[in-house]
């Protein structure tokens, strides 16, 4: 017998794992691509992110909090079915609706951003942020209804138009950009963003969940410029930084945040850097809620 043996580390995100019981954050994967219609691949996000998760540094400066001092419990990956997106959506909302029943805050790592629908049926009676170049709000993709294209249309319907709010769009088409305005659904675009001063982003989206007791937060990469997140299924030019997200993020996280998700990273289209990134917004973000938490 040598002393050579297998290094675990990468299994868990940030590399180590507390007890069910004693963490606060729940993480899981769900790889799930099938309706992916450019770019495919986040299937393997959940993992690259993981890995990437336990080889960067852990303080936040933002929060004076060390990632490693968080309790946080991770899952693994929710078995799928690829394929089936319903039966993925109907396994996404019994998870995190377990979850939820132990009062502990959901974190899911896609994934294609169809998952977020089976997330908000999951928590129910809530209002969503989605953070993402695109309003996910089609009718029908390729004559599918439940489409990472048509997501948020999806979540409209079940929860209420009054009840979203997209942040940091900038790419979309006649008919989708109609449904928008037609029924008041608010948005704030990246283009508004990068000319505006980041406290009046910040107040508008914190007037927004002014109106909420329960709110979720869905971030899919591609809000990012793709010179910050290469490695996802639609970039977009004209993005914002990774700076920005986080700060915003990090002023809008309070107790109202029980859940929230990362989706759209699709390794084999990065360099490496969107996962890294990926990695680094959870932490963020798991530090500004615990921030504002204790
Ligand atoms: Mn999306
Ligand atoms: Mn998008």
């Amino acid at each position: 017998m040598n002393n050579f043996y297998i290094n675990n580390q990468n299994k868990y995100f940030g590399g180590f794992n507390r007890s069910f019981s004693e963490a606060k954050f729940i993480i899981f994967g769900v790889p799930f691509d099938s309706t992916t219609s450019y770019r495919p691949g986040s299937r393997f996000g959940p993992t690259a992110i993981r890995e990437a998760s336990a080889n960067i540094e852990t303080w936040s400066w933002r929060t004076e909090i060390d990632f490693e001092d968080v309790k946080i419990h991770d899952l693994g990956d929710v078995s799928i079915v690829h394929g089936d997106c319903i039966e993925t959506l109907k396994r996404v909302k019994e998870v995190i609706e377990e979850i939820y029943s132990y009062k502990k805050i959901s974190i899911m790592i896609g994934g294609e951003h169809t998952i977020t629908l089976g997330a908000i049926r999951g928590l129910k009676d809530i209002a969503i942020i989605s953070f993402d170049a695109h309003f996910d709000m089609r009718n029908e993709y390729l004559s599918n209804k439940f489409s990472h294209a048509c997501v948020m249309r999806r979540i409209v319907e079940e929860i209420g138009r009054e009840k979203i709010m997209i942040v940091g769009v900038r790419a979309t088409y006649k008919e989708e950009i109609d449904y928008v305005r037609k029924n008041k659904i608010s948005y704030i675009t990246s283009n508004k963003i990068n000319n505006s001063k980041i406290n009046e982003i910040i107040n508008e989206i914190k007037d927004f969940l002014n109106n909420f007791e329960k709110a979720y937060i869905s971030i899919d990469m591609d809000v990012l410029d793709p010179s910050y997140a290469p490695g996802v299924g639609n970039p977009e030019p004209e993005g914002i930084s990774t700076s920005i997200l986080l700060d915003i993020l990090n002023k809008i996280s309070n107790k109202k945040i029980i859940g929230f998700d990362l989706v759209e990273v699709s390794p084999p289209y990065d360099n490496g850097i969107t996962s890294i990134t990926a990695s680094k917004i959870i932490y963020e973000l798991c530090c500004s809620i615990t921030s504002n938490i204790t």
